[in-house]
């Protein structure tokens, strides 16, 4: 039987608020599938909540990222090295360390907050010591993976990908929930036409239950 389960993260202080991250399962007879693997700094609580459903890192047989943010990759080349499994992400997409140049305006004007946790918070994200991940199956959008079709949904990235099975969709950053469906922030997003015209698409889509990353 083919189950999906969300694992509910934390991230800390993202100016001056908590931002949810939403780790997804798929347990099918064909192993278990981690879509998105949240930071380092929520690595125990990751393991933590897999032994809770009765599994452990080792039964990770697959990785899919949806884009290349640290708050999605933190943990993917960690999971790797301990279970082998294969790392899925969009070709087009581009893994580096975190460099956000980012304006304290742009921010504030759609996140109040103020100048100190503004620079806190700007600091933080670019000092993310993660290791970058292998990528093993380069995607082009169109494949199937655990019963999910990829859907190439650039814009918020060049390379970002949703996944959807008919029922349910699992959005990354294309979507994110704050008191309903919205698109990504502006200040994050590498293509904001592209980023509204991903997100108008995916919410198009004959869904039955979102799951964004955040929210
Ligand atoms: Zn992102
Ligand atoms: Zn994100």
């Amino acid at each position: 039987m083919r189950k999906i389960q969300v694992i509910k993260l934390k991230e800390r202080d993202f100016f001056g608020r908590e931002l949810a991250h939403n780790v997804v399962l798929v347990i099918d007879g064909d192993g278990v599938t981690m879509i998105d693997t949240s930071l380092p700094e929520n690595f125990d609580s990751l393991a933590h909540q897999l032994k809770e459903l009765n599994l452990s890192l080792e039964d990770v047989s697959r990785v899919v990222l949806s884009h290349s943010h640290p708050d999605h990759v933190g943990n993917a080349e960690a999971i790797r090295r301990i279970s082998g499994a294969r790392v899925y992400a969009h070709r087009e997409e581009n893994f580096t360390q975190s460099n956000f140049n980012l304006s304290y305006e742009e921010v504030n004007s759609e996140i109040p907050v103020s100048r100190e946790e503004f620079d806190r918070t700007l600091e933080r994200i670019n000092q993310i010591k993660m290791d970058l991940p292998r990528i093993d199956v380069k995607l082009e959008g169109g494949e199937d993976i655990s019963g999910f079709r990829v859907l190439h949904t650039p814009g918020h990235t060049p390379g970002h990908i949703a996944l959807f099975d008919g029922e349910n969709l699992v959005a990354g950053d294309a979507i994110r929930n704050e008191n309903g469906l919205m698109p990504p922030l502006r200040f994050f997003n590498w293509n904001n036409e592209m980023a509204l015209k991903s997100f108008n698409f995916l919410t198009s889509l004959p869904y039955k239950r979102v799951i964004p990353y955040h929210g």
